[in-house]
């Protein structure tokens, strides 16, 4: 006798086959179950799913192994997968599957079963007696024991160099002291910035648990390193999973502990397939762990999520207003530096005041000369990489657009290539304009590459206390794209080989350098005034993490200091930011939110449409809204008219989308999953012709 079985599987985004499919097998499979299934003609990996399955009018196959080496994947991981499809608007299967290591699909059973023989290493603790032992700082402890204290979800307010760190690493202490088989998720937003925190785990944890204890999940790894880490966090060895925003997937079945490090960051949201949100679904996955364990065994101790910033997200300060006045998050205060270290102090620039075309003002230029002297580090950084942003013509009108976007290419002086950043096109800098045949033709505005040759020019004549010249340095994609570039530039900075460090926001963030005791950001007025509600928000909290790189060494900091050159010194963004003052910050910006209705205080939902034409992709969106008033919930929610993005064209793809709005959350998931197959039906009108993709993106971040 045969037994039937839904399975999800990989499908193409937008087949219709989004729910499982049945096959069957001899035998039954727990749901959780991995399988090899045919699909077409090809075979490919599926997990069985919750739900016995209906009568098919199509013929069942069986499938064509149960991968039994494997246990099944819990029912708390399944409900995770299964509310970030529904809630992200993404079939079943390809959140399940894009979940998994991408090696765990091509293995078959007998290549597993030869995984599964090589020992797992080290399950058995290391050394004894390893125990570290800090004298926490007073806010510490009284952060900790609220933690203890509470059922959360917990959001720790941290001034940049508070010990939050330090914080994780007590909690996953105890919790691993207190439970032999538990396992805590903690999170970063970019691990490849962030070794540091990599280190600091493994030299706490490893002595006393073994090498096998800690184990990282991130994009940067090879898909062997992948599934290993993958099948210790599955079966319990690895007792800390460390990663990217993809591990708030992994397997753990004793999962007790979730960290969201830098819970603010934006690249906690995945920008393609399901654009979830790690640090949303971390909060819902400690909710969703705990209710099932607490309903298989009362007593049973709750899985705990800590969310942790010096500048947190304005959702998550929302949440963790006073429960009086309807918070959820418990907020937990950090606001001293460990130790005799003081914030820096924050010197704006009016450059109103500066001669024209200015770059470094006097002022700032001597105050990086000063530490050059002293043998301190400065960094300065500016959003945009290469030399610059445009090469013009000094006789016509041409500048160097990408023939295939709405967009200029960028000048790198380097390779002297005009390349641009949308969709990758580049070509050698042309001799003259290729318009008019000028030769003179020149680079218009700045980027890194050129901020680093201008400051080396000015500071050539300086020395440094040991009579050595200027070491100025760049740290930013472009020069960081080999592998290992980063560590090496990031090596000759904590060595102290380079003296002032120039880059984007990539070295803005959560680099523990000792001895920098000057930040610049030489231009940045251009977040104030944008379209993008949340520029304000993101300036902020990269100003905040910038000045946090200061003075971290007691020693350093009294002299620490963080400038900004700007045209609007009396802006209140700036106001806060001279006093470290997040929450006047905060309390203003959700005024004006609460104000303009925005979230929090509403919830968003953006559908973009790419085409050949903007028309085709406007028509699509547009007709969809047409379509849209007979959807349950449709008069809770507001449709905008369809608009052109920003960047209209890349790759001539015209891009355009539209903003769906709802004072209620429930409404909006009510509406766009009724709404979605209305898209998928007006996707074949003839107006549409040309419409080559599009998608929902549910929480969006940028707009
Ligand atoms: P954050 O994550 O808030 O920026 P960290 O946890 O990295 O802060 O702590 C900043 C520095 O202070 C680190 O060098 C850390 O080792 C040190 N530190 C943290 N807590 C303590 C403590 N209780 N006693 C002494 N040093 C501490
Ligand atoms: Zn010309
Ligand atoms: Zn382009």
């Amino acid at each position: 006798m045969s037994h039937r079985l839904s399975v999800v599987v990989q499908t193409p985004a937008h087949s219709a086959l989004s729910g499982p499919l049945i096959y069957s097998h001899a035998t039954p499979l727990p749901p959780g179950s991995l399988v090899r299934v045919p699909l077409g003609k090809r075979e490919t990996l599926g997990v069985v799913w919750d739900g016995v399955p209906e009568e098919s009018e199509f013929e069942i196959r069986p499938i064509s192994a149960a991968l039994d080496g494997l246990p099944p994947l819990n029912a708390a991981w399944r409900g995770l997968v299964q509310f970030a499809a529904q809630y992200y608007q993404r079939a079943v299967g390809e959140v399940a599957l894009a979940a998994l290591p991408p090696q765990l699909r091509e293995l078959d059973t007998t290549q597993l079963a030869r995984r599964l023989k090589r020992p797992q290493a080290g399950a058995a603790a290391g050394t004894e007696g390893a125990t570290h032992s800090v004298a926490l700082s007073v806010e510490q402890t009284s952060a900790i024991a609220e933690f203890d204290a509470q059922a959360g979800p917990f959001l720790l307010f941290g001034a940049t160099g508070s010990g939050k760190t330090e914080v994780y690493l007590q909690l996953v202490q105890s919790l691993l002291a207190r439970d032999p088989t538990a396992q805590a998720l903690v999170m970063v937003p970019e691990i490849n910035l962030t070794p540091q925190l990599e280190a600091r785990f493994r030299e706490r944890f490893e002595p006393q648990y073994g090498a096998a204890s800690v184990v990282s999940m991130h994009s940067g790894m090879t898909p062997p390193q992948r599934l290993k880490s993958w099948m210790a966090a599955h079966f319990g060895t690895a007792r800390i999973v460390l990663g990217t925003r993809m591990a708030v997937f992994a397997s753990m079945p004793r999962l007790q502990l979730i960290v969201v490090d830098e819970e603010h960051d934006p690249s906690y949201k995945q920008q393609e397939g399901a654009r979830y949100s790690a640090r949303d679904l971390a909060v819902y996955r400690s909710q969703l762990e705990t209710r099932l364990a607490t309903q298989a065994d009362a007593a049973a101790t709750p899985c705990k999520v800590l969310l942790g910033s010096a500048t947190p997200s304005l959702e998550s300060w929302h949440h963790s207003r006073p429960a009086a006045e309807g918070g959820r998050y418990v907020r937990l205060a950090m606001p001293s530096r460990i130790g005799a270290g003081a914030l820096p102090k924050v010197r704006l620039v009016d450059m109103n005041l500066q001669q024209k075309k200015t770059v470094f003002s006097p002022q700032l230029l001597g105050a990086i000369q000063q530490r050059v002297e002293r043998g301190e580090q400065s960094m300065v950084f500016l959003n945009r990489r290469g030399y610059a942003p445009v090469l013009a013509c000094n006789a016509c009108e041409w500048k160097s657009e990408c023939p295939h976007c709405s967009a200029y290419r960028v000048f790198h002086k380097i390779d002297r290539s005009l390349r641009c950043h949308h969709c990758g096109y580049a070509e050698p800098v042309p001799r003259a304009c290729p318009t008019c045949g000028n030769p003179d033709i020149s680079p218009v505005g700045r980027g890194t590459e050129r901020l680093e040759e201008y400051l080396a020019e000015l500071l050539v004549d300086l020395r440094r206390p040991d009579g050595g010249r200027v070491v100025v340095a760049r740290i930013d994609a472009d020069s960081t794209k080999a592998k290992g570039a980063l560590e090496a530039q990031l090596d000759q900075v904590h060595t102290g080989a380079v003296d002032v460090l120039v880059g984007t926001q990539m070295i803005a963030k959560g680099h523990d350098f000792r001895r920098i005791t000057l930040v610049a950001a030489i231009n940045p007025d251009g977040a104030l005034f944008s379209s993008d509600f949340r520029a304000p928000e993101r300036l902020f909290s990269l100003l905040m993490q910038a000045g946090g790189r200061a003075g971290r060494d007691a020693a350093h900091s009294a002299a620490s200091e963080m400038w900004v050159q700007t045209e609007h010194p009396t802006h209140p963004l700036f106001t806060a930011l001279r006093q470290h003052d997040y929450p006047a910050f905060a309390q203003s910006q959700l005024g004006e939110r609460l104000g303009a209705g925005m979230p929090p205080f509403s919830y968003q939902a953006l559908v973009r449409a790419e085409a050949r034409t903007q028309e085709a992709a406007q028509a699509f969106l547009t007709l969809a809204s047409a379509a849209a008033c007979d959807v349950p919930d449709a008069d809770r929610v507001t449709l905008y008219p369809a608009v052109p993005m920003g960047v209209q064209r890349v790759a001539n793809i015209e891009r355009a989308q539209m903003l769906v709005e709802s004072p209620s959350r429930a409404a909006l998931q009510q509406f766009l999953s009724g709404w979605h197959n209305v898209l998928h039906a007006v996707r074949s009108q003839p107006e549409c012709k040309g419409l080559i993709r599009w998608a929902i993106d549910v929480d969006p971040l940028a707009i």
